[in-house]
């Protein structure tokens, strides 16, 4: 009986947003959360995305019926291109598979559901994450019964990529693995590899025949160029590997509750590819009717409606420009005030490190302290939310971490 369930530890991330809400200090800061604010702090709709709605508005063929179980037609094609590359070979060849799922959440689920069904081996499969990861891969994966292990991946000292630890820890895995990898602006740590270090990795994990499972939640916002933050994923598929892809627009769109997302499966070059990836096809949609039936609607229309215009696209293209370049002034910004001020450490990290999040370096007890005493709201791994600040807080914020270091 419910007696005997225990009680759960409440999410974290969503706690230190309730948390940050019932603060009545008129100065907090909220750095948790990863979604784009304005220079007001301020949640932004694109304005390539007001624009899309107000098309879609004005759709009298528009209704609420149900998507198909795989999703929108449309949106699923137009999301391939997106992430492989409008002349990508799986696609023409016909390799690749897609469902819309529940934003990148829902696909990372579909992808590892698939996996703990029809990816059994001998020995347990292991999946591996980065160490740190995005918190919700382990109970993700948990979930569908797939033990995990991690990689060495963020190196204290250097606040960079802890290459030779990723590279020693993925040669030892049990061949086969399945090696979860985030595509561009590594959540939490804003550290990616170079081109000649993911060349490095995809040759290993070929020969270790593991597999790997890309997780895209950014692409757009590390760069700000798409071509670039889907370098990683298209080299991979030049090199032949069989693969799934986690795709999420709830950043790159400012979709985050409309929940529009893609999962990709992308089979080898082979004569057979097109049947192989026909079968897969059916089992994940045997997969997806079973857990949601079918997708949700809006969010997909609106990505879609982009994705399918060429003048949108443009807009859409400006309007990363615009969210990627202030992320980047305040990157700048931060850097210059702490190193002005000479707070004690090094600062260059907060401009090499890309994307939505800075890996600040703060121990948890800094973190703490910071939120007691100066209302400043980060994840107790020291991660902060470059979104989270602005021209009107920057100087506040770096304030705060210069005293709670000379603490
Ligand atoms: N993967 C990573 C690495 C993420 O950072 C996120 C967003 N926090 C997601 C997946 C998925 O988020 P959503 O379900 O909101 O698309």
């Amino acid at each position: 009986d419910a007696n005997a369930v225990p009680q759960a530890p409440e999410d974290p991330l969503f706690g230190l947003m309730a948390a940050f809400r019932r603060d009545p200090d008129p100065k907090k800061v909220d750095l948790g959360i990863g979604a784009y604010r304005d220079d007001n702090a301020k949640p932004w709709i694109l304005p390539v995305v007001k624009l899309a709605e107000d098309r879609l508005r004005n759709d009298p063929d528009l209704n609420h019926e149900y998507l198909p179980i795989a999703g929108l037609p449309e949106f699923t094609a137009a999301s391939q291109k997106l992430v492989l590359g409008g002349d990508s070979p799986a696609i023409k060849e016909k390799r690749v598979t897609s469902l819309q799922t529940i934003s990148g959440t829902g696909a990372v689920h579909l992808g590892a559901l698939f996996l703990a069904k029809f990816y059994k081996t001998k020995t347990e499969r292991l999946a591996y994450f980065s160490a740190p990861t995005w918190a919700n891969h382990f109970q993700i994966f948990a979930n569908v019964g797939l033990a995990y292990k991690t990689y060495p991946y963020f190196d204290k000292q250097t606040k960079g990529l802890d290459f030779d630890g990723t590279f020693a820890a993925i040669r030892d895995a049990p061949e086969g693995s399945i090696i979860v990898l985030h595509a561009c602006a590594h959540n939490p740590t804003g550290v990616d590899p170079t081109q000649e270090q993911w060349k490095k990795i995809a040759a290993l994990i070929r020969e270790k025949k593991h597999f790997p499972f890309f997780d895209t939640a950014y692409q757009g916002f590390a760069s700000g160029d798409l071509a670039t933050d889907g370098w990683a994923i298209r080299y991979f598929i030049e090199q032949g590997f069989e693969l799934c892809i986690a795709q999420s627009y709830a950043k790159n769109f400012g979709l985050y509750g409309e929940r529009a997302g893609c999962f990709h499966f992308v089979t080898s070059p082979a004569s057979d590819a097109e049947v192989t990836i026909k079968r897969v096809a059916s089992q994940l949609a045997i997969l997806q009717r079973s857990e949601i039936s079918n997708p949700p609607a809006y969010g997909a229309r609106i990505a879609s409606t982009v994705l399918n215009d060429p003048e949108l696209f443009k807009e859409w293209e400006a309007n990363l420009k615009t969210m990627s370049g202030r992320i980047k002034e305040m990157r700048t910004e931060l850097r210059k005030k702490l190193e002005d001020m000479g707070t004690p450490g090094t600062w260059n990290h907060i401009t090499e490190q890309i994307g939505m999040f800075s890996f600040t370096g703060l121990s948890e007890k800094q973190v703490l302290k910071i939120r007691e005493d100066s209302h400043v709201y980060m994840t107790n791994n020291g991660r902060i939310s470059m979104a989270g600040l602005n021209t009107h807080n920057v100087d506040y914020f770096a304030k705060a971490v210069d005293k709670v270091i000379r603490e």
